[in-house]
């Protein structure tokens, strides 16, 4: 049961999990759950103690090739293909439906697995999960092709058809929500997919995929692969049958799925990778709120977000002041057991990350910038570690280049508007950005200067369903959510014929 006590001295004691039990473990191939080919299968753990959760069916090749079939069929031979977009669209409203119905346990579920505070899961991302679908259901009957003006007598329209097969590889920082953006649009568009979960996080997309399928989803429609990258991710992303992939996750990876489908088939792909986000505070800004929303912005989610605002430049002036509170800020940070209620942090995915992040930690101290607090492993059990800050970055540091995935808070000193604007671009990623000022003309200049895809003014993290999101630089290609997602997942279709009587033209 995903009841476990685990005492901190931060958090109160009041545990507010629902119960809630692993239910699907197996691979969903064609609407059924079932085991790997292999028979083998690999555990999940729970990462704020590191005990196994439940152990998975490890899918490989020839898991992938079963999941392609179905799909393949489903996509092909119908009912999928043949149904009308208004009766895609209510499968996809009644999977909401479902989604909002289940809202505590499957909360419950993604925490257990990935770590992240549960009333963050419970009020913020599963009921944003639900927004997503239903964003996408109302695109599904409202897709269509134009009729274009040709210089001869013809008749020339465009039909939006979908793609085919789309083979879908998620991370394990937001296991659902990169469900969604990537599902979502997918199926909106009339596409059959196969989905690989990442192989720290497998449990939720299992949950409601069977959710799916009672709202009506035909079987092949959605299959998903629990398994390994370069076992299962290699497999579908160089597979034949599938003609798109769609991929989150690191750019290193990032350039092996692009490699793979351009040797197998020149699959269409669109990749959203890391970033090194600059957050700007401008010496007019509100520090108080430049503090709060620079915390936000890096610690949110464990600071295992791929727009974490990683690089807080903050103008000379103001500088002193903002690290000092920045620090009380985060030697507040609320930091414990995920499912106790006021948790604010909760533990890295895995032993790799909190290898990884304390790794970081110690180059920041080897190279010289200040540690002004935190900096250590958090307990003794599962992946806690202390909300860190540094100040006195430069940046050529590790800590300012890289993504660390971990909550770590990099703050370096600007001293005008091109110095930071030169600074704040000189990154091979280019995700996302903050700006913190209450001066609309340097508001305007930095939206327009920094080279990323998304600019938060005075905001940070807002995810509507209808705003795209992805990357410049090394941070990606394509944009997902909103109206450009659709474009992924759909090809154009051309269609002339001549007409009779030019006269009409
Ligand atoms: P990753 O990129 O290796 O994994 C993401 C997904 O890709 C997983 O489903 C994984 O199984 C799959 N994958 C891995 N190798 C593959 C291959 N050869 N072919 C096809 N698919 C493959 O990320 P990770 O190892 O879990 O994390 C490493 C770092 O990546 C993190 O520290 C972080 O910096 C970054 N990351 C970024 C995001 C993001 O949202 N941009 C998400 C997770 C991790």
């Amino acid at each position: 049961r995903g009841i476990y006590r685990f005492s901190t001295a931060t958090a109160t004691e009041e545990v507010i999990t629902p119960p809630v039990q692993v239910e699907h473990t197996q691979l969903l191939i064609n609407g059924q759950f079932v085991d790997a080919a292999s028979g083998r299968t690999f555990p999940t753990l729970d990462p704020r103690t590191g005990e196994v959760i439940a152990h998975v069916a490890e899918g490989e090749d020839e898991d992938i090739n079963r999941a392609v079939s179905a799909a393949r069929k489903a996509f092909d031979e119908g009912p999928w293909p043949k149904m009308t977009a208004y009766e895609r669209s209510r499968i996809i409203y009644r999977f909401a439906d479902l989604l909002e119905k289940h809202n505590d346990e499957i909360a419950a579920i993604e925490t257990w697995d990935n770590g992240k505070p549960y009333e963050q899961s419970a009020k913020v991302e599963i009921p944003m999960l639900t927004r997503l679908f239903r964003y996408y259901a109302g695109w599904a009957d409202k897709i269509h092709g134009l009729t274009v003006p040709a210089d001869g007598p013809y008749h020339v329209q465009t039909l939006h058809e979908p793609i085919g097969v789309a083979g879908q590889i998620i991370p394990w920082n937001f296991p659902l929500l990169m469900y969604a953006w990537k599902v979502g649009p997918a199926l909106a568009c009339g596409n059959a997919v196969v989905l690989k979960t990442a192989e720290q996080t497998p449990l939720s997309a299992l949950y409601v995929s069977k959710l799916f399928h009672e709202a009506g989803l035909p079987p092949g429609v959605l299959n998903v692969i629990s398994g390994f990258g370069p076992t299962a991710g290699a497999a579908l992303a160089s597979h034949m049958d599938v003609e798109k992939v769609a991929f989150t996750g690191s750019t290193d990876t990032g350039k092996i799925v692009l490699e793979l489908a351009a040797r197998s088939n020149l699959k269409k792909v669109t990749l959203e990778l890391g970033g090194k986000s600059p957050f700007i505070v401008c010496e007019d800004a509100d520090i108080d709120k430049a503090v709060e929303l620079a915390h936000f912005a890096l610690f949110f989610n464990q600071g295992q977000c791929c727009c974490a605002g990683s690089r807080t430049f903050v103008h000379e002036n103001v500088y002193d002041e903002f690290i000092e509170k920045a620090k009380a800020r985060a030697m507040k940070r609320v930091v414990g057991d995920p499912f106790k209620k006021g948790v604010e942090q909760g533990p890295q995915i895995d032993a790799e990350q909190l290898e990884k992040v304390l790794k970081y930690i110690r180059a920041g101290i080897e190279c010289g910038a200040t540690l002004e607090t935190g900096g250590e492993r958090f307990g003794t059990k599962g992946y806690f570690i202390q909300p860190t800050v540094f100040s006195n970055v430069e940046d050529g540091m590790p800590i300012a280049t890289d993504e660390i995935f971990g909550p770590v808070q990099s703050i370096l000193k600007f001293k005008d508007l091109d110095d930071v604007i030169r600074r704040a671009n000189k990154s091979r990623y280019g995700l996302a950005a903050g700006v913190f000022t209450k001066n609309i003309e340097t508001a305007n200049t930095l939206m327009r200067a920094l080279r990323v895809g998304t600019v938060w003014i005075n905001c940070f993290d807002v995810f509507d369903a209808a705003i795209p999101f992805g990357g410049y630089k090394m941070s990606g290609q394509g944009r997902e959510k909103g109206i450009y997602s659709l474009s992924n997942y759909l090809q154009v279709k051309a269609v002339v014929s001549p007409l009779k009587n030019p006269a009409w033209l």
